[in-house]
């Protein structure tokens, strides 16, 4: 078949997917030319197309961040993620819609447009990487990057019926990837498939001297590879909690499942999680706060001119900042200021100590830690948006695993009677992706 017929196919089913679900920022048609030229020697990934979010730079695309205030901003160098996919061949097709900075779960949050659920686009289709997980679901895409502080690759998978890795933190460089809170940051893999996400996270990750926090893989031996029966953990108190019924009988039955290809479930206790929310809105804002005072109009963003030097920067900051991310940064400066600081910002950092230790406790004892992905299924289109604690709820089981620096991967789990995709997460000790492959390999058999 002549390149140009299955191109104009594909533009045809691109255009009528972006009409319902609005995924991509941009995308390069001309870019899917050179694609499917599958060259010999080189990866798997070779010749595919993939999806970048749009707060990973990619040389001469947008790097909005899903703001105004870095709209028209184009970026001169490439993550190194995404040099490291181009190196093997895969070619970045085009940036994916978020909220803005990756503060949302819903994509509401982003400042260009709305990013609806290939599943039901009268719904969400989770955030903040709302973007990456609709155009894989749609197949716009064979995989895309996202990033992910607090399960903004893992809930909007799981609403998307996709899988999507949170890998260890340090496991994929973070040079190039806008920072939120880098402490948490970390770029992740959406994929359809267990083995597809392996496939690009083991091409992403790695050492890279432009990031000091890295880690080599190489150095990782996995004693648990070989292990074919694993134990899972359960925190019967932590999920019981406001769990949407049809997730809670949709979690029992993958874990039925589970038990029958042979692997052990046990409950286990991890008391500090109930803090984990209230510890993450603390620590997320309070390091988005200072990453984000770059933005001033001078150094970096739309220049917006105002009286005086603190009127530009007033002005800059007051119109190209969405209310979320003002809200987020209100709330951080607030928790690092004199006075406050030791009564929430360290207060926080002391219970991440109490997770962290949680966990190591817990890993002790069992291989995975299984939860829901995300209390609910996909939500309908503005349905939380005026409420930001009930947004803020849609991350109760996700930022745990981002405070303790741990691997995690959501997992497509079934459907809700009305077709809406639900999604597992499993847990593993730091630098134990492997499980994770082996178990989610498990749940799609
Ligand atoms: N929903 C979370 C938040 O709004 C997660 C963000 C993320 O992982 N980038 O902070």
């Amino acid at each position: 078949m002549p390149h140009s017929v299955v191109r104009d196919g594909f533009n045809a089913y691109f255009d009528a997917w972006e009409a319902d679900i609005g995924s991509f920022l941009e995308f390069d048609k001309q870019a899917l030319a050179v694609c499917g030229a599958k060259a010999a020697g080189l990866s798997p990934l070779s010749g595919l197309p993939f999806g970048v979010k749009d707060n990973i730079a990619v040389a001469g695309m947008r790097l909005s961040c899903g703001s105004k205030l870095l709209s028209g901003f184009s970026s001169p160098y490439s993550a190194t993620a995404v040099t490291k996919l181009r190196e093997a061949g895969a070619v970045p097709a085009g940036k994916t819609n978020m909220d803005e900075f990756g503060m949302g779960s819903s994509t509401d949050n982003s400042a260009f447009r709305r990013t609806n659920n290939p599943w039901d686009p009268s719904r969400v289709a989770g955030g903040s990487s709302g973007g990456s997980a609709a155009a894989v679901a749609a197949g716009l895409v064979p995989f895309a990057l996202g990033s992910d502080t607090g399960g903004s690759v893992r809930q909007p998978a799981s609403f998307c019926g996709v899988v999507g890795l949170k890998p260890t933190y340090g496991a994929v460089s973070r040079r190039g990837v806008m920072a939120m809170a880098s402490s948490l940051d970390q770029v992740g893999p959406i994929a359809k498939t267990i083995d597809d996400a392996k496939l690009v996270f083991d091409i992403i990750r790695g050492k890279d001297d432009l990031d000091a926090t890295s880690w080599s893989s190489d150095s990782v031996l996995d004693k648990n590879q070989a292990k074919t029966k694993l134990k899972i953990g359960v925190p019967r108190e932590f999920v019981s909690a406001g769990l949407d019924p049809e997730v809670a009988a949709n979690f029992e039955a993958t874990l039925a499942k589970l038990k029958t290809a042979g692997h052990e479930v046990v409950d286990i206790e991890l008391p500090s999680f109930r803090y984990a929310l209230a510890c993450y809105y603390v620590l997320m804002p309070a390091e988005a706060s200072t990453n984000l005072a770059r933005f001033d109009g001078l150094r970096y963003g739309t220049k917006q001119v105002g009286a005086d030097l603190l009127g530009d920067y007033q002005e800059t900051r007051g119109t190209g900042f969405g209310p979320e991310v003002r809200r987020r940064i209100i709330l951080g400066t607030y928790v690092l200021s004199a006075g406050y600081a030791d009564e929430f910002y360290y207060q926080a950092v002391a219970v991440q100590r109490l997770i962290k230790a949680d966990y190591a406790r817990v890993f002790k004892e069992v291989d995975v830690i299984a939860t829901p992905t995300a209390p609910g299924p996909a939500f309908k289109i503005g349905e939380k948006i005026g409420d930001p604690l009930a947004m803020y709820l849609e991350d109760i089981f996700t930022v745990p695993v981002n405070i303790g620096g741990v691997p995690a991967v959501s997992v497509p789990s079934g459907q809700t009677t009305s077709g809406l995709p639900l999604g597992v997460q499993l847990t593993a000790g730091a630098k134990q992706e492997e499980i994770l492959f082996a178990l989610g390999r498990a749940m799609a058999a």
